[in-house]
């Protein structure tokens, strides 16, 4: 018996309520499998080149994957796509937490919303039935405020909710679509487009099962996750969560003061996961079905930062977008801005790096406090970060251009400032230094959605034997160096990239994915669907799935031009274990054209190729480009 999908797509219409329900062959499941995947297909299929992102017309699809809500750890995870305010190209972002798992569990593989409603609505699904309901009284509300309110009115306290705070509401092209009250789905504004729809809030209730192809070897394969991951890098996560990440200091790669240092010696012992977890945090949590537990719940019940427990904890990228990168070494200030964040709904890593733009700014004189409504804008004041914060979600004061992102804001201000925008197509750098990490430079550089370290390669990882090891499976056996950028190097990312693609397509955790032999996964795959897949079917999938997110680009108006990433990682570290490291220029240019010649993608656009689009099955994209070309 077939698995995975329940083969419905809900579509609405916010402009004419419309409620309907598509239902694709099962050929489209095993070319696209979900998330990124669907959303690339029906945005190439569906949204008109040149759309205004946050007009009615763009589309914002909710797609699981064949792997989301099936009963193994990681599989809870699920993307949100559009296309994207703050890039201008291609916008997806993923997440992970229950309301994916939910929302296969009421029968339903995405939802694809067009139209703007009149007024403020959410969307309400129970098994597969769906309704628009009025959301005025629920506009201008925090997100923990709001899922309470829509569990009591919908009498279902096991409602699952994604939803927009504030931020969305006002259009903030950096606002994320929260899950869960906690898990933002973050990246390229996707909670703004939620806003330009009216659309407050999808709640989800189901109460049925994920179709299993082979229920016995899910089970075993379930059963293997939970006694392999304790012994490899997902074990760790449990204890500390992804906060590890600011060990990343050690190697002089944890982004600081706008990463102008990649160390941060007077502060990074006190943003650690070992220092939270000595301290703040209350509790652990988790994602559907996931033995690793690697979320942080944390609590503040004195002094001048109080945290509410329900809003979570940060994440490294939390920890170091708006703690080392803003010059901040106090973990409570930057729980505090973590709290604020999911409750207006921002994304942190776009927030963080925002305002740490700014506060290069107003110290190098570009920024005055007659810019700033009078906030003195200072690395290391953890206060006014604070303040800034809220008022970005809040949309008020100088919030309300910061919260347009850095790039928009520094093209607003001028003086120059945009020469300290630390970003790759108008999206704010993650918390991955290229300077030791060349390779992910490349991989921020051509990534569709700008910058992004989840569908990316993280080379600093293949440097060892040990490392390596992971890849065998795709025939890549020797270890290269964090610096390589090499056609060996490039050879890897070709690999990483769509295998990375294809895990978010899957709708299953990189983390869990990462500590896990390539052919479990396939197995598992196989136990789901019941399809006779491979990795070669998967890697394509992954492949195919980024190939259409760039000729979305290009029929954009995107070209290779865009492929960037900002100066400062080509000018070298000045001090600690990694002085001396910098991106080098022409290397760095030989290597992107080297992977879009492995890639299929032509060296002058940047699109993809008509024969690699045919070698990818889906030639009907080819025509799709030349009928806008003409
Ligand atoms: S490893 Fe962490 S992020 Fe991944 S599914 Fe488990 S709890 Fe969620």
């Amino acid at each position: 018996m077939p698995g995975g999908y329940s083969g419905k797509i809900l579509r609405v219409d916010l402009s004419n309520k419309e409620i309907s329900m598509e239902e694709p062959e099962a050929r489209f499941y095993r070319t696209y499998m979900g998330g990124w995947g669907i959303i690339a297909y029906y945005l190439l299929k569906e949204l008109p080149p040149g759309v205004e992102p946050l007009s009615p017309d763009n589309i914002l699809i909710f797609a699981t994957g064949v792997v989301t809500g099936a009963p193994v750890g990681g599989a809870g995870r699920s993307a949100v796509g559009a296309k994207s305010p703050l890039t201008g190209g291609f916008g997806e972002a993923d997440v992970g937490g229950w309301w994916g798992a939910e929302l296969t569990r009421a029968g339903l593989d995405a939802i694809i919303i067009t139209g703007k409603a009149e007024k403020p609505v959410y969307l309400w699904i129970k098994d597969g039935a769906a309704e628009i309901r009025p959301a005025e009284h629920l506009w201008g509300m925090l997100t923990a405020d709001t899922q309470a309110a829509l569990r009591e009115e919908l009498g279902e306290e096991r409602a699952r909710v994604a939803q927009i705070g504030p931020a969305g509401e006002r259009l903030s092209r950096i606002a994320a679509v929260m899950h869960d009250i906690n898990r933002a789905a973050g990246r390229t504004g996707m909670g703004a487009v939620m806003g330009s729809k009216n659309l407050k809030a999808i709640a989800v209730r189901g109460t049925g099962r994920k179709e299993i192809a082979d229920q016995q070897a899910l089970r075993d394969i379930a059963r293997w996750y939970v006694d392999h991951y304790p012994t490899t890098w997902a074990g760790d996560l449990q204890k500390f969560g992804t906060a590890n990440g600011v060990f990343q200091h050690l190697e002089g790669g944890l982004p600081t003061r706008n990463f102008q240092q990649g160390t941060f010696d007077e502060g990074w012992e006190q943003i650690t996961g070992e220092r939270m977890h000595d301290t703040i945090l209350k509790d652990r949590d988790t994602c559907f079905s996931c033995p690793v537990g690697c979320k942080r719940v944390v609590e503040i019940n004195e002094g001048p930062y109080q945290v509410d427990p329900t809003y979570g904890g940060p994440e490294y990228e939390t920890l170091g977008s708006l703690g080392s990168s803003c010059g901040v070494g106090d973990l409570a200030a930057v729980a505090r801005a973590n709290e604020l964040c999911n409750a207006y709904g921002l994304d942190t890593i776009s927030c963080g790096v925002t305002i740490a733009w700014a506060m290069e700014c107003f110290e190098r004189g570009l920024l005055t406090t007659e810019d700033t409504g009078g906030l003195e804008l200072h690395f290391g004041d953890a206060a006014t970060m604070v303040q800034t914060v809220e008022l970005m979600g809040k949309r008020e004061g100088f919030g309300h251009l910061l919260s347009e992102g850095s790039y928009r804001a520094a093209k607003a201000i001028g003086r120059g400032s945009d020469a300290f925008v630390m970003h790759a197509k108008g999206q704010e750098i993650p918390m991955h230094e290229p300077r030791i990490k060349y390779g992910l430079g490349v991989g921020y550089a051509v990534s569709p959605t700008g910058a992004d370290h989840m569908h990316n390669f993280h080379d600093v990882d293949y440097t060892t034997e040990e490392g390596i090891a992971s890849l065998r499976p795709f025939g890549i056996l020797e270890p290269l160096d964090f610096d390589d950028l090499g056609p060996a190097k490039m050879r890897l990312a070709a690999a990483v990239i769509p295998w990375q693609t294809v895990c978010n397509a899957l709708g299953f955790c990189m983390f869990v994915a990462s500590s896990s032999n390539k052919l479990k996964i396939v197995e598992m795959v196989q136990a789901i669907t019941g399809w006779d897949t491979s990795l070669h079917e998967l890697l394509e999938v992954g492949e195919r799935a980024y190939t259409l997110a760039r000729a979305f680009n290009a029929r954009e108006g995107f070209t290779a031009s865009d492929d960037k990433i900002s100066r400062r990682f080509f000018e070298p570290f000045q001090e600690g274990p990694s002085a001396g490291n910098a991106l080098p220029v022409e290397e760095f240019d030989r290597a992107r054209i080297t992977l879009y010649h492995m890639m299929g993608w032509d060296e002058e656009t940047g699109a993809p190729t008509a024969w690699k689009l045919h070698q990818l099955g889906v030639g009907w994209v080819v025509d799709e480009l030349n009928r806008h070309d003409n």
